[in-house]
């Protein structure tokens, strides 16, 4: 369903020509930049009544000339939808967004499949619908977890999940709870079959690896507090991502593309905008970068036998984990040699990482082009590079996931502790 609106900009007067297309959520908050003078002009349409729609207005109202039937191309038009990427361009009419991403899904070769991957994505949504009506429920829970009351959490995710976790509050019972509740809550952001493939794979090593070389390693990195602590900064990531799904949901829509490429298609996001999650990307970067750290330990004991031999780059070898650690995100990759853990290049961009950390980066409401310096923003300013809003929150989903996935190799590294390191020690004992 589609409604047609003339909006009248609050701070210019002038009109612009909306096609408001309409998601499943109960309260959809769309936003725009006004194309005549650049203020943010906010929509929210409640259909949380539904039969009926409510709409209220921020910084902006219904125009006195509303369309009779279609718009007449006298204004500049936007479509706004929450669901899918938008077109930036005229006013075509019954080509709604809607219509045109299932064009965008559809093979000749294939008519089912288009059907089918539309019919994900709809999926998806409707459990982003469900989910994030309960964010502050799973922010609690997940902070339960980190506290005292362990049942207290126990029984939380008990009562959420329908099922019954158990009595027991051993920590390779607690982990396996948490990591359940993730799996079932974050599943939409997620690709399960990845997810699965990955899990399987650390497991596999977890067996595979030269017992002592490991616990050397697990042992190392549990007493410093290190894997503890990195835990802790994967769980505050979490409910961040619910706060920003919105934003993410025509970034879940480019999973469907087969031939995704980034800046390739000038698609604009329906609500928030750009400074609202600029430090979400700058802080899953943060976690991932010292996710690594774990990554360098066992690709050392597959390759020389020891978690803090390092391969040469350059003439010379790091002397420690300690140091690797130290390392800047993309110094860390060149001591990956020949990685046993394939990551996603599309997901870190240190150069607009840093452009963030230094605050380097213009933002355009209007176009959502993002421009930055990842050399700075000297007084001759260069040119700078760009990417569209669209692709930066597709950065965000593709880096979630790997933050997800290297957060089961910790799970698989504590795993090792409580139940080999710990018992063996305990075996020693007596
Ligand atoms: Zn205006």
């Amino acid at each position: 369903m589609n409604t047609n609106m003339t909006m009248t900009c609050k701070v210019c007067n002038e009109d612009t020509d909306c096609r408001i297309g309409y998601s499943n959520r109960e309260i959809q908050p769309l936003s725009f930049a006004c194309p005549h003078c650049g203020s943010l002009m906010r929509i929210t349409l409640d259909i949380s009544d539904a039969p009926e729609s409510k709409f209220s207005f921020e910084s902006c109202r219904p125009s006195d000339n509303q369309p009779r039937r279609m718009f007449d191309g006298s204004n500049p038009f936007v479509d706004l939808h929450l669901d899918f990427p938008v077109r930036f361009g005229e006013y075509v009419p019954g080509l709604t967004p809607f219509m045109y991403a299932s064009q965008e899904l559809h093979d000749d070769e294939n008519p089912m499949m288009g059907v089918l991957k539309m019919q994900f994505h709809n999926e998806r949504l409707n459990q982003l619908n469900y989910f994030h009506n309960k964010a502050d429920e799973i922010k609690t829970i997940i902070r339960l977890y980190g506290g005292n009351n362990k049942q207290l959490f126990k029984k939380r995710v008990s009562d959420f999940l329908e099922r019954d976790q158990g009595p027991s509050l051993k920590p390779q019972d607690l982990n396996a709870t948490l990591y359940q509740f993730l799996s079932f809550v974050f599943l939409p952001f997620v690709n399960f079959g990845e997810v699965k493939d990955v899990v399987d794979g650390f497991s596999d090593l977890s067996v595979k690896l030269p017992k002592p070389a490991l616990g050397r390693f697990v042992d190392a990195i549990v007493k410093a507090g290190f894997l503890a602590n990195l835990q802790k900064d994967c769980l505050k990531i979490y409910p961040e991502i619910y706060h920003a799904e919105m934003a993410l949901r025509p970034a879940l829509f480019l999973d469907l593309k087969g031939d995704y490429e980034k800046a390739k298609t000038a698609a604009r996001i329906s609500t928030k905008d750009f400074q609202s999650y600029k430090d979400l990307y700058k802080d899953i970067v943060e976690v991932f970068g010292r996710q690594l750290i774990l990554i360098a330990g066992i690709n050392n004991i597959i390759k020389r036998g020891d978690f803090e031999d390092f391969k040469k780059v350059d003439g010379g070898a790091l002397s420690s984990l300690e140091k690797f650690a130290a390392k800047t995100l993309s110094d860390k990759f060149k001591y990956l040699d020949d990685c046993f853990y394939n990551i996603d290049k599309d997901a870190v961009d240190a150069g607009v990482r840093n452009s963030i950390a230094h605050n380097n980066v213009h933002y355009d409401e209007v176009t959502q082009l993002i421009r930055y310096y990842p050399n700075g923003g000297g007084i001759s300013q260069t040119a700078g590079e760009t990417m569209y809003f669209l692709d930066f929150m597709r950065m965000i989903l593709v880096l979630f996931r790997e933050m997800h996935n290297l957060h089961h190799l910790i799970k698989i590294l504590f795993y090792f502790e409580f139940l080999i390191l710990e018992k063996d020690r305990q075996g020693r004992k007596e």
